[in-house]
């Protein structure tokens, strides 16, 4: 269409660099051409809506703010219509014929150098325009500023070095983009691609893309609305969308920040997890955004790995749209843009703990676990899940699950750490020798009973500086036992003679050997003959028996003390045994060491102590 007022243009240097490049290159994306111009309508609607507020008098004011988008298999053609703000002929030309960004250059250098020249990240250097020419060998861009004195234009190019504008009257307010399809780009002449493309990249673009007259994207982009203006049901109908879930979400967060980032967020957390169900590991669920354009689906470095069950979406205008998935991994942005986020998330469930315990408890029995892995692996936010955890303690009601912050606000003036002890149940950890100590002085201990608990802590080390320790080390520092009142009804136990314990003690470290670091005399324990403590302050009981379940190797976890109890008549009759029968002493002693490993939860070697015991109570029954 030659008309006198067309006029020919040369592109600028930069820009002929590109499309040859773009023209000459072999794509392993191609579909993203069609997120790029859907990308620069929405871009344009949304100018409108913005301008459309601030003008007195706009050309075509009552044109419904949509994207068109047409196919046509028999010309091999496809057409995107806007109604946003339009060109003007010198907008058309600045837009379409330069490069404004310089970070193009960058692109350009490492298009140039790369032998595959990965054109799909043409978006995120801000020229994403020219991937049409990916799969068009003709553009022709119409188009009719939102200026009410505008007349309209019709840009056109087979991107070989220039380009033309002519006048176009008679359009409509907006831009519409006619590709011209190469041959081997037929397949975007399919309204069935277009609309599974629409699917994949498009689908919250906030604005109708309209396929042959019908929405495709059928799910808008709630996260840029105000809260205020959306019902329960939209962010149900959204969630199951995203979450590709048939039940309803358990907790949602739906949150805009400007500072430090722009962030638009709309996180959910699932009903079940699948992950606590054996189903396999979760995948990361939450999508990045920018702009309401797709940047990556299922984003991995948007929330660290432990919050894989969060779904959602995370839309960021500050960073640069398209930017490809190798990019995003080490962007310093998407670190910045995962921290607060992350913060956000971990200060919304603490809200949720203290508005609505109940369902917090609900939630932390199913999910606790990520929280907890992410206290073992993620030093930045430590502080933020230790006060998210939860216990079972020995002043909690069976089942019951206590905070850190509530130990702590419990705490007697003259305790200064907090103490946990791992087992396998409420029953088995109050039944055991470990606890005595803790009762007698009155001293709160939490119960560690998932095998991480013990992990957990060892990495947290301490909370509101308060140290973490578990009941079973060696070296524990109890504050001084309180006044006994009952000490008149009920004496306590003497206890051996100094010289006689001490002799003791050196003699059994001798009969156990190897086995044993030490054996102590005891200031724990009350009832309790013997008790094994770590002398190793970070391995418990518990983590050494992790370890020996995982590895089949034999690992030196380092000897354990014994403690024995100079109150306990078993003990107190072991010096008298040593004289009148050493052998039954003997045996005595590594059945004490034996039952108190089982105590600890750790495994005894069961063919020497079945046979031991049998020894035992031969004797005993002859005697
Ligand atoms: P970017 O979108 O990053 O600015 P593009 O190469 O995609 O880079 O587009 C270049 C410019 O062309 C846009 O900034 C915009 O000013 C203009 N433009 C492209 N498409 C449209 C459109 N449909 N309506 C109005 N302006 C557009
Ligand atoms: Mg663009």
């Amino acid at each position: 269409m030659t008309t006198p007022k067309t006029e020919t243009k040369e592109f600028q240097a930069e820009v002929k660099k590109l499309l040859d490049i773009v023209i000459h290159s072999l794509y392993t994306e191609r579909d993203i051409f069609l997120r790029e111009l859907i990308s620069n309508a929405a871009d344009a609607l949304e100018k409108f809506r913005h301008q459309n507020l601030l003008e007195k008098e706009v050309f075509d004011a009552d044109a419904p703010l949509e994207i068109a988008i047409q196919v046509n298999e028999k010309d091999n053609t496809l057409t995107i219509t806007d109604s946003g703000i339009g060109m003007t002929r010198d907008e058309l030309v600045d837009n379409l014929g330069t490069i404004a960004h310089s970070g193009s250059k960058t692109f350009l250098a490492e298009l140039a150098d790369s032998a595959k020249k990965d054109v799909s990240l043409i978006g995120q250097f801000g020229v994403g325009f020219y991937a049409a020419f990916m799969v068009a060998k003709r553009v022709r861009v119409q188009s009719r500023s939102y200026r009410p004195d505008d007349i309209g234009h019709e840009w056109a190019s087979e991107a070989a070095g220039s380009y033309t504008v002519s006048e176009n009257p008679g359009l409509h307010r907006g831009t519409r983009i006619i590709l011209e399809l190469k041959e081997d780009a037929a397949e975007f002449a399919s309204e069935t691609k277009v609309k599974r493309i629409i699917q994949q990249y498009s689908n919250f673009v906030s604005f109708p893309i309209k396929v042959a007259g019908e929405a495709v994207n059928t799910v808008q982009a709630i996260w840029a609305r105000g809260a205020h203006d959306l019902t329960d049901e939209d962010y149900n109908a959204f969630y199951k969308f995203i979450a590709n879930a048939s039940d309803e979400p358990f907790y949602r967060l739906h949150f805009t920040a400007d500072a430090p980032l722009a962030i638009k967020a709309l996180l959910f957390t699932p009903k079940d997890n699948f992950e606590r169900l054996g189903f396999g590991r979760m995948e990361s669920g939450v999508s990045l955004y920018c702009q309401r354009v797709l940047i990556d689906q299922h984003n991995k470095n948007i929330l660290p790995e432990w919050l894989r069950f969060v779904q959602g979406v995370v839309d960021s205008e500050d960073l640069p749209l398209n930017i490809s998935r190798q990019a995003l991994q080490d962007n310093a942005l998407v670190a910045k843009l995962n921290k607060v986020l992350t913060s956000r998330f971990l200060k919304f469930l603490d809200e949720q703990a203290g508005k609505e315990p109940e369902q917090y408890r609900a939630f932390y029995k199913i999910f606790g676990m990520f929280l907890k892995e992410g206290a073992t692996m993620d030093y930045t936010h430590r502080p933020a899940l230790a006060k998210l955890l939860r216990f079972e303690s020995s002043r909690s009601a069976a089942g019951e699950l206590v905070s850190l912050a509530d130990y702590v606000g419990r705490m007697g003036k003259d305790q200064k750490d907090i103490y946990y002890i791992n087992g396998a149940s409420r029953e088995a950890i109050e039944a055991g020798p470990y606890l005595e100590t803790f009762k007698k002085r009155d001293l709160e201990v939490l119960y560690t009973l998932e095998p991480i608990d013990d992990f957990v802590f060892s990495h947290l080390q301490e909370f509101e500086d308060k140290k973490l320790l578990s009941a079973d080390r060696a070296d524990l520092e109890l504050p001084e036992m309180p006044e006994d009142k009952d000490e008149a009804a009920k004496p306590r136990e003497a206890a051996l003679e100094t010289e006689v314990a001490d002799s003791l003690v050196k003699w059994m470290k001798e009969v156990l050997g190897d086995r044993v670091k030490e054996v102590r005399l005891s200031k724990r324990l009350e009832d309790s003959p013997a008790i094994i403590v770590n002398p190793d302050g970070f391995m418990t009981s518990s983590m050494e028996r992790i370890m020996r379940a995982q590895s089949h190797e034999l690992h030196d976890f380092g000897a354990k003390n014994l403690e024995v109890n100079p109150r306990h008549s078993l003990i107190k009759s072991l010096p008298p045994a040593r004289i009148k029968d050493e052998e039954l002493a003997k045996t005595a002693v590594e059945q004490i060491f034996d039952n108190a490993i089982i105590q600890a939860g750790l495994v005894v070697e069961p063919r020497a102590m079945v046979e031991r015991s049998y020894r035992i109570l031969e004797k005993a029954l002859k005697s």
